[in-house]
């Protein structure tokens, strides 16, 4: 099959081994697999997870030198000789699972649904080449196709963020449109949470620290009334607004003690807690009050090929409508302690500059 041009060499920046700052540095194009793609990048998210990634060293897995990023929308520009699918033509664009799972019949993980917890598949910028570069090779199980409409770095951003959120609401605490759903925290993810709760319906009440947040929240819709006010003890709120008894799941999308306690407290006999934020490394779990409520205290971690695909779709839908901008790849160690400082807004997304190659 004929494919497009593209140069021998590219520009990435890679982690090395021992050295906790990215290298901006030339590299050859990888070669297109025979049951895979190569695709030029249009758009590489970038992740508050970029920095321990740069911090930490001595990990399984992990290549000596490897292409950093993790969120990607690319272009399709070679196709492998094995490959059938039809969906997949040159030209098209693909948004890009970093963890697509190994795939195999006999792999515990893969054959239960787990591709994210898969240690033999590929982890692209996670350990091994990932998205910060021109070009990137991927097997077909790391690429959907991307509906029209979509912006790359909407689409990059949608890879991690939202997936994450919506395999955790949907998949892990299985909301339901006739839920009551407290939510901690509106940052990157638990945004798009809010958006994929008010999606499917349900009712949610929300908290954040910070009140642009908050303003936010009412401004797509959210009722003052169901937004705890900022210097408002939760368990005040739940109580003063007769909602005690009523939080069928609450989102720990901040995973503080306070916010962890209160979830424990505020949660219905019954009830659910979804955790996804790790603010607090350790949290404190009342083990009477749960055995007494026969509580549900479920773990997410990460998404999956199918969550990718349902989450395009509300995006292309203007169901959820992540807020990204876009940067210059060649930024990316600026970008990245612009990110750590909080002075993004909400998520970024990069490109390479071919002005300046
Ligand atoms: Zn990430
Ligand atoms: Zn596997």
């Amino acid at each position: 099959m004929a494919s497009f041009d593209y140069p021998p060499t590219m520009y990435a920046w890679r982690k090395h081994k021992g050295n906790s700052s990215p290298v901006w540095e030339e590299v050859p194009v990888p070669d297109t697999p025979p049951e895979g793609l190569l695709i030029k990048l249009l758009a590489s998210g970038v992740c508050h997870s970029d920095q321990p990634l740069l911090d930490v060293e001595d990990r399984p897995n992990f290549n000596e030198k490897y292409i950093l990023g993790h969120e990607g929308c690319g272009e399709i520009i070679n196709i492998g000789s094995r490959v059938k699918d039809v969906r997949f033509k040159l030209g098209h664009r693909v948004a890009l699972l970093a963890v697509p799972g190994c795939g195999l019949d006999n792999c515990s993980e893969c054959s239960r649904d787990l591709p994210q917890l898969c240690a033999d598949g590929v982890h692209h910028g996670i350990g091994q080449d990932g998205f910060y570069a021109q070009y990137v090779a991927v097997d077909i199980r790391a690429a959907i196709p991307l509906p029209s409409g979509i912006p790359p770095g909407v689409a990059a951003v949608a890879t991690d963020a939202v997936t994450t959120a919506y395999h955790g609401i949907t998949r892990r605490a299985e909301v339901k449109k006739d839920e009551t759903v407290f939510l901690f925290g509106l940052g990157g993810l638990g945004f798009n949470a809010l958006q994929i709760v008010r999606a499917i319906g349900a009712r949610v009440i929300v908290s954040d620290l910070r009140q642009e947040k908050l303003d936010s929240a009412l401004k797509i819709g959210v009722p003052a009334t169901d937004i705890v006010p900022i210097g408002k003890s939760v368990q005040d709120f739940i109580q003063e607004s007769g909602l005690r008894g009523k939080i069928d799941t609450v989102l720990e999308f901040v995973g503080k003690h306070q916010t962890f306690q209160d979830a424990q407290k505020i949660v219905r006999p019954g009830g659910k807690i979804l955790c996804v934020g790790t603010l607090d490394r350790t949290n404190e779990l009342d083990m009477k009050m749960g055995i007494r409520k026969r509580l549900s205290i479920i773990f997410t971690y990460g998404g999956q090929y199918q969550d990718i695909v349902e989450v395009l779709d509300l995006i292309a839908n203007g169901v959820i409508s992540p807020q990204v901008e876009m940067g210059r790849l060649q930024d990316f160690p600026e970008v990245l302690k612009v990110l750590g400082e909080g002075n993004i807004k909400d998520r970024i997304a990069l490109v390479f500059d071919t002005e300046e190659a």
